[in-house]
């Protein structure tokens, strides 16, 4: 088996290059599954992966992590198939683990307006968790218009339509082992 690591690829259209590699992705892992075995010893986490476009950071993130921890997921939808938000947030699917007294850490692909991230934030208070934190894999500042805390980073990014490792465009491209970045 080898993974998908064109250098181009054109999805719906549309050319994208590769704009992180994997091996840029491995290495920030790595050193984010440290910060999180320092942080979270004893405390048993559970990581809250918000679908669809985080499972595979969360999966990779996950095997990075050495202490006890626990998954959940949630599925919110804000995309549709365009390429810029449509600014509503829908719960698809809704947590199955009991949050209370936990330490929640979210998981996200990507922070771009931050209207998933505070929608998230506010649900998961709604629970009476120990403490929640926030991170993702990339973030676009530069957009982020709802304040939101962000407490890991993988990436900030500028304001453009990146695909791949679990990002879509019209759910296509998500297999793509590598970060891709609209090529205009
Ligand atoms: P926000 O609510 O912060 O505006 O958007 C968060 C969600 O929008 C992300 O979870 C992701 O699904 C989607 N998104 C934002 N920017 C991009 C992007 O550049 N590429 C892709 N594929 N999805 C994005």
């Amino acid at each position: 088996m080898s993974l998908y690591l064109p250098e181009q690829v054109e999805c719906k259209g549309e050319n994208f290059k590769v704009f992180i590699s994997k091996e840029q992705i491995d290495a920030r892992l790595s050193l984010m599954g440290e910060q999180i075995d320092k942080e979270y010893e004893g405390k048993r986490p559970i990581f809250i992966g918000i679908l669809n476009g985080s499972y595979i950071f969360l999966a990779d993130l996950m095997r990075n992590v050495s202490i006890p921890c626990e998954v959940d997921f949630m599925k919110l939808s804000s995309y549709g198939d365009e390429k810029v938000s449509s600014g509503n947030v829908t719960e698809l699917k809704h947590i199955d683990a009991k949050l209370k007294d936990r330490h929640v850490i979210l998981i996200e692909d990507i922070v771009d307006t931050g209207l998933s991230m505070k929608y998230m934030i506010e649900r998961m208070k709604s629970y009476s968790p120990a403490s929640v934190k926030v991170v993702t894999l990339l973030h676009k500042k530069d957009a982020t218009v709802h304040e939101v805390q962000v407490d890991y980073v993988g990436f900030e990014i500028p304001n453009k339509f990146v695909l791949g490792y679990g990002l879509d465009y019209a759910q296509e491209g998500r297999n793509l082992a590598q970060i891709y970045v609209l090529d205009d």
